[in-house]
């Protein structure tokens, strides 16, 4: 029997990135997914970097209808083909989450949960997280009723009754692909109309199964041991409780921006502040999709700006050279 002994230093536990890359891309939704194919195009030594979520939020997204070449299509099918072509193309994928990115010596130091890279340049595609309310029984009903995510939880609530808050075009599209599994679909909104696509808005609002409660706002999830039992509301005639087994929040988002604070400046939303599009306050910085401040947060702006963002790194690799 042998035992294999090592001696000398303690592996930290965290890898050193192989050697210094021309481009670090942060993020795996649509806007990485379309910078990392450029790059791979141009012939750019890359790596992505992307968390727990390949496909972003438009992966977990059930009905596509306004990319264009498509009528309809599965979010997660779009993305998916999205990824194949990148690494066709010759993309390098991490699945890793980016802790930190710093300036270090005229280079970008990026720090994952698992490696170091050194980077010329960086492209933040991280997107964004779906922003909470804060109201009493929301966090402590999260995952027993509370979700921002009806494509994901929608089989849990067949035949029951849930409630969606928001007006925005996430939230008609996740309310009208609820109208297909539940009983009862409540639509709480702080405004008197909704800010979606016209089309949609109106579909959800005649759907038969649907209930609105305009100008009135979340006031508290309630439940018991087994979950979410009702809401109160603050509507313009007082508090009002409503009777639901689910509630789904599409109240905005927010900029998944905390491993850049140190490298660029952001707005009062933690945005990447943006000029000529997809360029940031660090010449060697880029960024693009939802986590910019540029606002149509939409699957064909941010693989257009994914795109812009590996050219802008092209041309400035070409100028170096
Ligand atoms: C419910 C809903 C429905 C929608 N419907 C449509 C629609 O019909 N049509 C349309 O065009 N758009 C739609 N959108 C919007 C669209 O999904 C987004 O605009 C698009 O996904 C933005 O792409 P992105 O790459 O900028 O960001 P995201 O899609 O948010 O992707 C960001 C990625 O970065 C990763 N990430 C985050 N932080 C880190 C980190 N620190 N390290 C590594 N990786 C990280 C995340 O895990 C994620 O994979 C919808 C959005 C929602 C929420």
């Amino acid at each position: 029997m042998s035992f294999n002994v090592s001696v000398g230093l303690v592996d930290s536990g965290v890898k050193k990135g192989e050697d210094s890359y021309q481009l670090v891309i942060a993020g795996g939704g649509p806007a990485a997914l379309s910078a990392a194919l450029y790059a791979a195009r141009y012939g750019i030594k890359h790596v992505v970097l992307e968390s727990w979520k390949p496909g972003g939020q438009a992966a977990l997204t059930a009905e596509i209808e306004n990319y264009p070449g498509f009528s309809l299509i599965a979010g997660s099918d779009l993305t998916d083909a999205m990824k194949k072509q990148a690494l066709q193309a010759g993309a390098v994928f991490h699945m890793e989450t980016v802790e930190t990115a710093v300036e270090k010596n005229d280079k970008i130091l990026v720090k994952t949960d698992s490696a170091e890279y050194t980077t010329d340049y960086l492209i933040i595609a991280t997107g964004a997280a779906p922003a909470t309310l804060g109201v009493p029984g929301e966090s402590k009903y999260y995952g027993r009723g509370v979700s921002f995510c009806a494509t994901c939880d929608a089989p849990f609530f067949k035949n029951k009754r849930a409630i969606v808050v928001g007006g925005g075009d996430s939230a008609v599209k996740e309310a009208l692909h609820l109208t297909h599994v539940v009983s009862e679909l409540g639509l709480v909104h702080r405004r008197d109309k909704l800010r979606a696509e016209p089309f949609l808005a109106t579909k959800l609002i005649e759907h038969k199964k649907v209930a609105t409660y305009w100008n009135s706002h979340l006031a508290e999830v309630v439940g018991d041991d087994m979950g979410v039992t009702g809401v109160v509301l603050d509507t313009p005639e007082g508090k009002k409780h409503i009777d639901t087994d689910g509630v789904f929040l599409y109240v905005g988002t927010i900029p998944a921006t905390e491993p850049f604070v140190s490298l660029v400046e952001l707005d009062k939303k933690k945005a990447v502040l943006t000029r000529n599009i997809v360029g940031t306050s660090n010449p060697r910085v880029f960024a693009a999709g939802d986590v910019t401040n540029n606002g149509f947060r939409q699957v064909v702006t941010a693989v257009s700006e994914g795109a812009r963002a590996s050219a802008a790194v092209f041309d400035l690799i070409q100028n170096e050279e």
